[in-house]
């Protein structure tokens, strides 16, 4: 195996964060190549086989229901188990909380290199290293990391950076089924107690989200942006300008220092496009952008541009709305 995804589960499902992990897995291996580690409290047998369809050549689950909820401890105990077995060149998890937790214990676990929340990966020339770019120095630069002495090479990737892998018809894994060790229980973590998602993890997966710029001028104006969100059936997400305002909490930031998503409608409402928040919305599959000047770089990237006062534009747009028109 060269590459092995980390797959996320959540209520018995596995979460697109590991199809999307696919995609990268996909890119950097042969067809055969790639694997999937499913450690979990149980998932459905169709879940797996959705799971090959989308490319795991193997897939690796450890089941037990005390493996329901996430802890370092035993998580790792079983990647560690699965990289002895299947010796995966490139390990791969999500930057979610889960990943971010999990792969940093188990680099140090395993004696090898993390890099986390790459943008970009490829395959160097020649050496065949796994080139793992993130941004770097504020993000005022983009760095290109490898790890050539030591394996597995691991790297943990921003969710909604890439397009999730498809199942395709026809398409099939091998599961292997392996034993969690009731030894791998003992964890120096105590669950207190249980929250689930907040409603910025809905950002991150939302179909459609309308972002607020600097150029809605005063929180007052957030009402009717809300308004077009809850029309459209989208979230709310914001700039860093309107964030470090205290204008929406800083969870709603989409941009290099805040979430990245991958909607299929983005509507961007007085945003000017700067290269830090395109960075976190640019593979949106539809931009509609809102804006006064006609030379806003946001405009270069948008399929339906309005130039125009968002004052007057959103209240229009949210009559027609109202009315059952389309956008
Ligand atoms: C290291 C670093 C990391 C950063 N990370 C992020 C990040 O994660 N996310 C992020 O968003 N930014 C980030 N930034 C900041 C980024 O550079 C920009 O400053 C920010 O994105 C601009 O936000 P804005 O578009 O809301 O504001 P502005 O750039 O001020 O744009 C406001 C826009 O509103 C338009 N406008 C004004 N009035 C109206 C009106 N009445 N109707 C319609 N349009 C109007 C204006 O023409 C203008 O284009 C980062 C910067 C740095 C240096």
């Amino acid at each position: 195996m060269k590459v092995c995804v980390l797959a996320e589960v959540a209520h018995h499902r596995i979460l697109p964060v590991t199809y999307e992990l696919l995609t990268r897995a996909l890119a950097l291996a042969s067809p055969g190549e790639v694997g999937a580690l499913v450690v979990s409290g149980g998932v459905p047998e169709e879940e797996y086989e959705k799971l090959g369809a989308a490319g795991a050549d193997e897939i690796i689950a450890y089941e037990a229901p005390w493996l329901e909820r996430f802890r370092p401890e035993p998580y790792t105990a079983a990647l560690q188990a699965m990289v002895a077995e299947f010796r995966p060149e490139i390990v791969l998890g999500g930057a979610t909380s889960t990943g971010r937790t999990w792969l940093p214990y188990a680099a140090m676990k395993m004696h090898t290199g993390l890099t986390a929340d790459c943008t970009e990966l490829g395959i160097e020339d020649g050496s065949g290293l796994l080139l793992q770019t993130r941004p770097a120095i504020g993000g005022n630069i983009m760095a290109t990391i490898k790890t050539p002495h030591h394996r597995p090479q691991m790297a943990t990737i921003r969710p909604r950076s890439t397009r999730p892998a498809t199942p395709q018809a026809g398409r099939r894994g091998r599961l292997h089924r392996r034993e969690a060790l009731s030894a791998w229980q003992q964890s120096g973590m105590t669950e207190l107690s249980f929250t689930p998602i907040d409603e910025t993890q809905e950002l991150s997966s939302a179909e459609r989200v309308v972002v607020v710029g600097r150029g809605i001028k005063k929180p007052e104006n957030l009402g009717m942006v809300r308004e077009l969100a809850q029309l459209l059936g989208a979230a709310v997400g914001a700039t860093r300008e309107v964030v470090d305002r205290g204008w929406l909490p800083y969870s709603c930031q989409i941009g290099l220092s805040g979430r990245t998503i991958t909607p299929e409608l983005y509507v961007g409402v007085g945003v000017s496009g700067a290269i830090q928040h395109l960075a976190g919305m640019q593979t949106s599959k539809r931009i509609v952008a809102i804006n006064t000047d006609s030379e806003a770089q946001i405009f270069s990237l948008a399929d339906v541009g309005i130039v125009g006062d968002l004052l007057e534009v959103v209240p229009a747009l949210n009559a027609r709305l109202r009315t059952g028109g389309a956008l």
